[in-house]
């Protein structure tokens, strides 16, 4: 896959975003109902010094999943052990990790969906009564003993909360869904994270940067990282309006965030397939993206944008697509 600025999903430069993740329920902005709630059943396991109930965060990449998993962690004051689904790779590998925690601690799981049966099975138990079940020897003479796990807290994360079977799902005390943001929490993000980077941005500044950035942080702490480079090297020591409109469109992404796959997948719809609807194996093969990431990743935000929507038939485009595109409508023609 093409590497794209507005991608929600982590790329290895993100790696240098570490110092901008929130640490603590206070600075982590938006998403105030998920957020209310924890800091309640957070609130209530210490009080009780039991372990939190195990938490399942679901939604779209770069919203702030892993962040609030850390956040959990920090809140709790306990220790977070971070992994993901396609890296337990084995029974083995996940008993190794659940017999290194500590009471109380947090073992965070992303892309949880991905997880093998096998390894979901050991799972089941350790979560329901904090033990595991594992074969001691082979053939005839192997037996099942049962080792006791100290109380902790799962917390999972994934894009799409269907993709768990009932069982497992059942067994997370909190659900939560995370919702693309609003552009005023992102402006808040903008200006928090550019205060981090001693960066001055004008407040409408980070507005534009915000309304470009997809309802996610991860882009918009993105786009800002591209906009300073603009600002430096045209050697201004505050971000401006202008300045970010101008560095913004040069990144080729359109006043609603939108850029090129994107309008690659509207123009599809619309001039290809006649407005629609169009199968989703069909569209990515046409725009040339796997269908799993068109699905979890770009339809999303085309979807709460208005751009298109989805029928029982496929996909189709809205008026509003195309306005965006500055083609006529056939419903108006
Ligand atoms: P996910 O796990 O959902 O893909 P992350 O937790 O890695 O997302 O978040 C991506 C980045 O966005 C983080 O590095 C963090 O800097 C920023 N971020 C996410 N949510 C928030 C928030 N609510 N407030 C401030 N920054 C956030």
């Amino acid at each position: 896959m093409s590497e794209r600025i507005i991608s929600a999903e982590w790329n290895a430069e993100d790696g240098t975003f570490e110092s901008f993740r929130p640490r603590y329920l206070d600075d982590y902005i938006g998403q105030t109902a998920v957020k209310e709630n924890l800091r309640v059943f957070i609130q209530a396991a210490k009080e009780r010094a039991e372990s939190l109930d195990h938490v399942l965060l679901y939604g779209p990449p770069g919203l702030g999943k892993t962040s609030l998993s850390m956040i959990i962690a920090n809140e709790l004051g306990v220790h977070i052990r971070v992994t993901s689904g396609p890296a337990i790779e084995r029974p083995g590998d996940l008993a190794a990790l659940l017999t290194n925690l500590q009471a109380g601690d947090v073992l965070f799981i992303d892309e949880i969906h991905r997880l093998s049966k096998s390894v979901e099975e050991v799972l089941y138990p350790a979560m329901e009564d904090y033990a595991i079940d594992i074969m001691i020897g082979k053939g005839p003479s192997a037996r099942s003993v049962r080792l006791d796990l100290p109380p902790f807290t799962l917390v999972g994360a994934t894009t799409r909360a269907g993709l768990l079977s009932a069982p497992f799902r059942d067994r997370f005390g909190v659900i939560a869904h995370l919702d693309y943001y609003t552009v005023a929490d992102l402006t808040a993000i903008v200006l928090r994270t550019s205060s981090i980077l001693r960066l001055p941005v004008e407040a409408d500044a980070a507005e534009e940067i915000a309304r470009r950035a997809r309802g996610t942080p991860r882009v918009a702490n993105r786009l800002l990282k591209r906009v300073r480079d603009f600002a430096q090297v045209a050697g201004a020591s505050v971000v401006t309006k202008p300045i970010a409109e101008q560095a913004l469109s040069r990144l080729n992404v359109d006043r609603l965030g939108l850029d090129e796959l994107d309008y690659k997948m509207l123009d599809a719809i619309i001039t290809k397939f006649g407005g629609g609807p169009v199968g989703l194996e069909t569209l990515a093969a046409t725009v040339g993206e796997e269908s799993g990431t068109l699905e979890d990743v770009y339809e999303p935000y085309l979807l709460q944008m208005g751009l298109i929507q989805r029928t029982p038939r496929g996909r189709i485009a809205t008026a509003g697509a195309y306005r965006h595109l500055g083609v006529q409508s056939p419903s108006t023609t």
